[in-house]
């Protein structure tokens, strides 16, 4: 292996020609990341405006996680769970009592986490509900994103996301987001097991529901015996201004995954969690993961989530969201048609101008040194580290701006 440093064009052109191509990133190459900034191959800095899509919320390379990974990469990396460890409990305790749950189910991706929801509710339903075998549905929302599996693709509504993937799994039923009434009549079905919903809508352009929306779709399946399943992968650990997107509404699900953030960006970490009536319908051997919750995943995952704490994160993202948003609303341009969001989870609108798009602004925001992808065409989505300070905040609002109106 050669650890030569390449130029960005090398970097560029071996992507290229030797990765699938599944991606279609910005052009630039990045090689150093610390906090909220990142540093190209040739020395130039930006602020990080996508946050590996809110993986990164504690900052990047954050001494304390790193330390908390290279301790346990020199000690014990991976037992797999044919065998006992002595990390993986104490992981469990300290992560159950985190978020307040009788049980964890640890994995690696949000989509594993998503998986596993989907079939710790099915299970349910069979075991505990009492639907005939082969008939559980869950619910879904249209624009969602939960991952890119074929079971999870399979309720997709992006033809990029589904298209030719088939044959589909069956047993969803999509819904309208946002759309209490489209619920309680999906509910009306007694074969329905599960609800599984994003609390914001990430991927589809940081879509916020109505305020009471979750609340009421939650209390809507507690009447009905169906299971509130929320996928938090990316909204949750503090980044839309609270620890999680449904405690902005006293909102309990009865199953919660969370992926990304849970390692601060350092590792592949998801979780499961659940109470005991649903999570133990799992018996050995129904379900698992050679590397899920392997001892560096919950040695990262506990330092991930004490720097939450520790840096009052939940409450920075809630007082710099109102700002940044504030401050966006005040740019103006007619190409930003739209500022929506919260905490540090948003998202601007674009109206293309004299051929101008939404890539268009994100290059020129990369060449002004912030860093941001733009969704659908039209959507960018800001959502830096939560550690940024109000200072630096207010530095991307001028870069931002200064980038915008260079359209003008
Ligand atoms: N759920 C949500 C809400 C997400 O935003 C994502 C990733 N963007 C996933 C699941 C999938 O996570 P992963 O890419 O780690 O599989």
């Amino acid at each position: 292996m050669t650890t030569k440093k390449i130029t960005a064009q090398e970097a560029i052109a071996l992507e290229d020609k030797y990765g699938a191509h599944n991606y279609h990133p910005l052009p630039v190459v990045l090689s150093k990341g610390e906090g909220v900034f990142v540093w190209d191959v040739d020395g130039k800095r930006y602020y990080d405006f996508l946050s590996a899509y809110s993986a990164v919320n504690q900052g990047h390379c954050h001494p304390k996680i790193v330390k908390a990974l290279t301790d346990q990469a020199q000690t014990l990396a991976l037992t797999s769970r044919a065998f006992y460890n002595d990390i993986l409990g104490v992981y469990e305790k300290y992560v159950t009592e985190y978020f307040g749950f009788d049980k964890v189910l640890p994995m690696n991706t949000g989509a594993e986490g998503v998986e596993t929801a989907i079939k710790l509710t099915r299970k349910w339903a069979y075991k505990k509900k009492g639907i005939a075998e082969n008939q559980a549905k869950i619910v879904i929302c249209e624009n969602n994103f939960h991952g890119r599996t074929t079971t999870i693709v399979s309720f997709s509504s992006d033809p990029d996301g589904y298209g030719d993937y088939g044959p589909f799994t069956p047993g969803f039923v999509k819904i309208p987001y946002n759309d209490v009434n489209a619920l309680a009549k999906a509910l009306e079905d007694p074969t329905v097991a599960g609800f599984l919903v994003e609390p914001i809508q990430g991927e589809a352009g940081v879509f916020v529901p109505d305020a009471g929306y979750l609340k009421k779709c939650s209390e809507l399946c507690k009447s009905k015996n169906v299971l509130f399943i929320a996928d938090e992968v990316q909204t949750g650990i503090a980044r839309t201004g609270k620890m999680l997107a449904v405690d902005h509404e006293g909102v309990k699900p009865d199953i919660l995954i969370l992926g990304k953030a849970i390692s601060g960006g350092l590792y592949p970490v998801s979780a499961v969690f659940a109470n005991d009536d649903v999570m133990l319908v799992i018996k050995p051997g129904q379900h698992g993961s050679t590397f899920g919750g392997n001892p560096i995943a919950c040695k990262v995952a506990m330092a991930a989530l004490d720097v939450v704490k520790e840096e009052k994160l939940a409450e920075r993202a809630e007082k710099l969201g109102e700002i940044l948003r504030k401050e966006l609303r005040a740019i103006k341009s007619d190409m930003i048609t739209l500022v929506r969001g919260k905490g540090l989870l948003n998202a601007i609108v674009i109206k293309p101008k004299n051929g101008k798009e939404a890539w268009d602004v994100c290059v020129k925001m990369a060449e002004n040194g912030l860093l941001a992808k733009p969704t659908h065409g039209d959507i960018i989505r800001f959502a830096p580290p939560l550690v940024i300070t109000e200072e630096q905040l207010m530095e991307c609002v001028e870069i931002i701006k200064k980038s915008v109106l260079s359209f003008e």
